[in-house]
């Protein structure tokens, strides 16, 4: 495995990757890497005839009330893994390569960027699809891998990419979890045992909407959100559900009523737990 910190050097690696017919999947991470990240790297390798995994904390993503500076991070360890599952290269650029003193461009994916997530981080996501575009222009990738942990994250690259023609496969991997249910996530780390246990109630959550649709045959999607919100206070006093929401898997769109839908519906979710967010959905098809 190489280690790249040099915008130029990886695009010429990648040229020349791409000119000798070789596809190139590429997995980009804010490091700390847990099994998540891991089992992108694995799809990657699977698929790909070069492995690229980038570690980057983006500033651009936190606001200036956010965890940026306590944002875990580790560069040797993440090292390790990359190279111990087959990681090509590996590219981890300064924050002054990225953006340097005169960088001005914003990419904004327009209404979907502002909602959800966007409704508790403006700005987020204009923080993320700017660096994935510029990260896509420095790898050259075939292949991009996402988690569908970060459901929205997801759906906003992916319209980014038909948006501004960008000529990449996007793969979707499945969110990997602890036997408990709980999201692997690298904001894990600032969570305690008692409270990583108590926050598998997220997903406990999920899946009591997911039945309330599935087997209950519940249309009402204001009442499926009371009942979610009430099962989280429920079993938590320390559980503060920020938002839960019952969308589509395209645009992210609001369900009012399940009457007339048929498709992927993505059950979502973002709460505190102490000073931690957490964020966690489920995806699943329905056909009434
Ligand atoms: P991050 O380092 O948190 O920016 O995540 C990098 C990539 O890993 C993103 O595409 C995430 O969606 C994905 N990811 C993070 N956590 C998980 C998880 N528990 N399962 C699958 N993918 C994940």
């Amino acid at each position: 495995m190489k280690l790249i910190k040099d915008i130029k050097a990886l695009q010429s690696i990648s040229d020349y990757f791409r000119a000798t017919v070789r596809t190139i999947g590429f997995v980009p991470t804010m490091g700390y890497l847990h099994d998540g990240h891991i089992s992108l790297l694995q799809k990657a390798r699977m698929d790909s005839e070069i492995v690229v995994a980038s570690i980057f904390v983006n500033p651009t993503q936190f606001s200036p009330t956010e965890d940026f500076n306590e944002y875990p991070r580790d560069f040797l360890r993440d090292y390790h893994i990359c190279r111990n599952y087959g990681v090509d290269y590996i590219f981890y650029p300064d924050t002054k390569s990225i953006y340097p003193d005169d960088f001005l461009t914003e990419v904004y994916v327009k209404d979907i960027s502002d909602r959800l997530e966007g409704t508790f981080r403006p700005r987020h996501f204009i923080g993320v699809t700017t660096v994935v575009a510029k990260l896509i222009n420095i790898v050259k990738p075939h292949f991009v891998y996402l988690g569908q942990k970060d459901a929205q994250q997801a759906i906003i690259i992916k319209k980014m990419c038909e948006d501004l023609n960008i000529d990449i496969e996007i793969k979707i991997c499945p969110t990997v979890r602890e036997k408990t249910g709980l999201a692997l996530s690298s904001r894990n780390t600032y969570l305690n045992d008692d409270e990583k246990t108590e926050a598998s109630i997220l997903y406990e959550a999920l899946n009591e909407g997911k039945k309330m649709i599935l087997d209950y045959k519940v249309v009402d999607t204001e009442s499926i959100k009371k009942y979610v919100s009430n099962y989280i206070s429920r079993k938590s006093k320390n559980i503060k559900l920020q938002y839960f929401a019952i969308t589509d898997n395209y645009l992210m769109n609001e369900i009012e009523n399940l009457k007339n839908y048929k498709g992927e519906v993505v059950l979502s979710l973002a709460a505190y737990l102490g000073k931690t967010r957490l964020i966690d959905n489920i995806l699943f098809n329905y056909n009434n």
